[in-house]
């Protein structure tokens, strides 16, 4: 899952791209609202975190033109503006959720799992497919009940394809999803991720494939009497 933050507060913005990387998320870190706005018109984000006061423009402006064009991006707006007016301005604006200055890490991580998980954007904490069980917070994959070792990229990918399992996944839907900006990867990052993911699910025995269309993207799928998704 992929998250940009603008935030003009470097080091805060340091922290916090830390503490959603341990938590799997990829971050992109814009310091003011051109940049963020120009980010979000390039990249397919999965949430946005904005901070209101930025110094080119007010984050409620941002949000507002961020509304116009993408009605269904998970917005969470930070702020040390603790007034009653702001709180219902940003959230008539369009925020999903507010947090105010100063905030845990931890809370902000429950909060963009929570809006995540939002029926209409994706399923619950755990996904279970087959026999396969995708702790999103805790951050873990089990099969049969035992854990499947796999990398932070692998894990990505295998989180967005069981988001849309039975979905066909664009190739570079995967890659924005996988890669923040800062990171090189190759042409065929995103094939070697897949062949890996692919190798380890038949290792462990997971009643999943992973079908590849040919220029298209990736699907995954439970062989046999179709599709059977459970959140919890
Ligand atoms: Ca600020």
């Amino acid at each position: 899952m992929r998250v940009l933050l603008i935030e003009d507060n470097v080091r805060l913005a340091g922290f916090i791209g830390k503490a959603l990387g341990a938590a799997g998320f990829t971050t992109d870190h814009c310091d003011c609202a051109g940049d963020g706005e120009a980010a979000l018109d390039t990249v397919r984000y999965d949430a946005l975190v904005l901070d209101l006061g930025l110094p080119d423009d007010d984050g409620m402006n941002v949000l507002r033109r961020v509304r116009m064009h993408v009605a269904e991006l998970p917005v969470l707006i930070l702020t040390a503006r603790d007034g009653v007016e702001d709180r219902v301005g940003g959230l008539n604006a369009g925020a999903d959720d507010y947090l105010l200055k100063p905030f845990a890490m931890e809370e902000l991580i429950a909060r963009l799992n929570a809006l995540m998980r939002r029926p209409g954007t994706t399923l619950g904490r755990e996904l279970t497919i087959a026999n396969l069980t995708f702790d999103s917070v805790g951050r873990e994959v089990t099969v049969d009940d035992k854990v499947m070792p796999l990398t932070r990229r692998e894990m990505s990918v295998l989180e967005l394809l069981l988001r849309r399992a039975g979905r066909v996944v664009p190739k570079d839907v995967l890659a924005d999803s996988v890669y923040g900006f800062d990171e090189n990867f190759g042409a065929n990052s995103i094939e070697v991720a897949v062949h890996r993911l692919r190798k380890r699910l038949q290792d462990s025995g997971a009643r999943l494939e992973i079908h590849t269309l040919r220029g298209i993207g990736y699907m995954l799928v439970e062989p046999g009497d179709g599709l059977k998704k459970a959140a919890s």
